[in-house]
């Protein structure tokens, strides 16, 4: 199989009906830049920057944050790098960073919320990334994000960087994307505003589901309990897409349910054209895709998702489409 799926690596993402669909690929490390050319992925739709920080036994400085995004982006050649800024905190630990004992760690001080009282961190970063992507596009994204003045008060930041390396004449980003993550239910009622404040929306699949249905995604003994693919979540998820359809913004999706050819069938049926996922899932995902004919699927899938039909579950209709077709 896994030589049937290198077969694919060249072949156009595009489903039976026509829709070419943006694959990416989600990575950390210099060591996942190989598999962008081996994958045939679009480009990286999250670059997770924390890695960096949490295998190294100090905190890496600005320099060498720079040179490491620029080797990044040098290996990606030319493909697109959406690069997170920190996310700290929660199941992402840090060594040499450590913050109070929390009793919520996954609600508690984290991702950008820790950026934001930390400044000069967030400063650091954010002038290592616009100097490592000087003449070329830079894409950033922010974690965990549950008010849309969280953004502003990161643009400010960037603004006073921006002139900061424009006054020593280093060269700027020729284009630059900034975007936010949705993980956090709060901002589902702030779609327009943020929408309006960014040039496009990453749904952090595994966190917003986390907080949707209230159960801690590193606990086995719940985070099996419910089910992704339930009229919940997808709900939630078409309502996100409904949103970027009539704002005219991007959305995209990069957590785990992506890296699945079931469920990956089931966010294009609601309507996403761009999802990231781990490496070895883009092929599967493709050979999925390319059998698909999407305006067939979102005609079964929207109806369900309306229909609260007591005992028939989403997963299953979804599983008998995908034998039948
Ligand atoms: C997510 O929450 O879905 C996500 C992609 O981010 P992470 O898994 O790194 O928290
Ligand atoms: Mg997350």
């Amino acid at each position: 199989r896994q030589e049937q799926f290198r077969a694919l690596r060249d072949v156009e993402p595009v489903t039976k009906d026509g829709h070419r669909i943006k694959l990416q690929m989600n990575a950390g490390l210099l060591v996942d830049l190989p598999q962008l050319a081996d994958s045939g992925a679009d480009g990286i739709g999250l670059f997770r920057t924390e890695l960096q920080f949490m295998i190294s036994s100090t905190m890496p400085k600005g320099e060498e944050q720079e040179s490491f995004y620029r080797n990044v982006l040098k290996q990606a050649a030319g493909r697109p790098v959406t690069f997170r800024t920190l996310d700290i905190g929660g199941d992402k630990v840090v060594p040499y960073f450590r913050a109070q004992e929390e009793e919520n760690p996954a609600l508690g001080w984290r991702a950008i919320r820790l950026s934001l009282d930390r400044p000069g961190l967030l400063r650091t970063q954010l002038r290592a990334l616009l100097k490592a992507a000087s003449g070329a596009e830079l894409k950033m994204m922010l974690p965990m994000v549950t008010e849309v003045s969280e953004i502003r008060a990161v643009r400010e930041l960037m603004q006073k960087e921006i002139q900061h390396i424009s006054k020593f004449g280093h060269q700027l980003p020729k284009k630059l994307q900034f975007g936010a993550m949705l993980e956090v239910p709060a901002l589902l009622w702030q779609l327009d505003e943020l929408m309006d404040e960014v040039d496009f929306v990453s749904v952090g699949s595994n966190d917003l589901f986390q907080f949707a249905m209230a159960v801690d995604r590193g606990n086995a003994r719940v985070s099996d309990r419910f089910d992704v693919l339930g009229r919940p979540f997808l709900r939630i998820l078409r309502d996100i897409v409904r949103a970027g359809e009539r704002n005219k913004t991007p959305v995209t999706l990069c957590g785990e349910m992506a890296s699945k050819p079931l469920s990956a069938m089931a966010l294009l049926g609601i309507g996403f054209r761009s999802i990231s996922m781990s490496p070895t899932a883009i092929g599967p995902v493709k050979a999925m895709l390319l059998g698909l004919d999407i305006g067939q699927l979102s005609e079964v899938l929207m109806a369900a998702l309306d229909d609260d039909t007591p005992g028939v579950s989403v997963r299953d209709l979804l599983l008998r489409h995908a034998e039948e077709h």
